[in-house]
């Protein structure tokens, strides 16, 4: 294999995507070249003995010394790569190759979302997600004996939030001291439903201790009623 044309293939086609066309063309990339590679340099390479295409040479005058390949052309190497061992990979690479290979329904999944979903899978909030159990809480509301109850539990309580105090904030709400999911037979229970604010309702939702830690209380204040 001639050397000249080697050179010239590894430093303008086998840039690694996140490496940006080095000065001149001619220095090779970081990691050098190992006999017997799999990389898509030589033989294998389309690119292999053609000149570059108008195109192709229009792109690399765009991209400047030291600037980073664009998208297309990204993409098209990044494609070449997929599935061949580069020895130097570094470990941020790996992990878009990884991200890549999950597919975008997964993929577009941040730490952030995640964490998201994971908050929104708490208590109550769990049901946002799920539409079975969306139904179910629909079907709750407009249930008549449900309705009664919460009016019930209200008029008990005078519309106040039981907690009282002053980080009380937004409309009430009738919550079940202990859960309408656990305790089918509690559902329609005055003493199970206490009235509580926005703000504090929140609160007891927070964590799963929360909710344990004002069961005990709510019992208590529900009972002096
Ligand atoms: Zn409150
Ligand atoms: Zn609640």
């Amino acid at each position: 294999m001639p050397s000249g044309i080697y050179k010239r293939i590894i430093g303008v086609n086998c840039v690694l995507p996140s490496q940006g066309f080095q000065k001149g063309h001619k220095v090779l990339p970081k990691w050098g070249f190992q006999k017997g590679h799999k990389l898509s340099c030589g033989k294998n390479n389309s690119m292999y003995g053609k000149k570059l295409s108008k195109e192709h040479k229009r792109k690399i005058g765009e991209s400047g010394i030291g600037r980073i390949v664009s998208k297309k052309t990204r993409e098209k190497i990044r494609q070449s790569h997929l599935g061949k061992k580069l020895p130097p990979f570094t470990k941020k690479h790996k992990e878009k190759l990884r991200q890549s290979h999950l597919g975008r329904s997964w993929g577009h999944h941040t730490r952030e979302s995640k964490e998201k979903i994971r908050q929104s899978r708490l208590g109550e909030k769990h049901w946002r997600w799920n539409p079975n159990r969306e139904l179910l809480k629909r079907n709750l509301r407009n249930d008549p004996e449900y309705k009664q109850w919460v009016r019930k539990v209200k008029l008990r309580d005078k519309q106040t939030c039981l907690i009282n105090d002053e980080n009380c904030k937004g409309y009430n709400i009738v919550h079940h001291i202990f859960p309408w999911r656990k305790y089918p037979k509690l559902r329609y229970e005055l003493t199970n439903g206490i009235t509580l604010c926005q703000a504090h309702h929140r609160q007891v939702h927070k964590t799963r201790a929360e909710e344990e830690r004002f069961k005990k209380l709510f019992s208590y204040l529900v009972n002096q009623k």
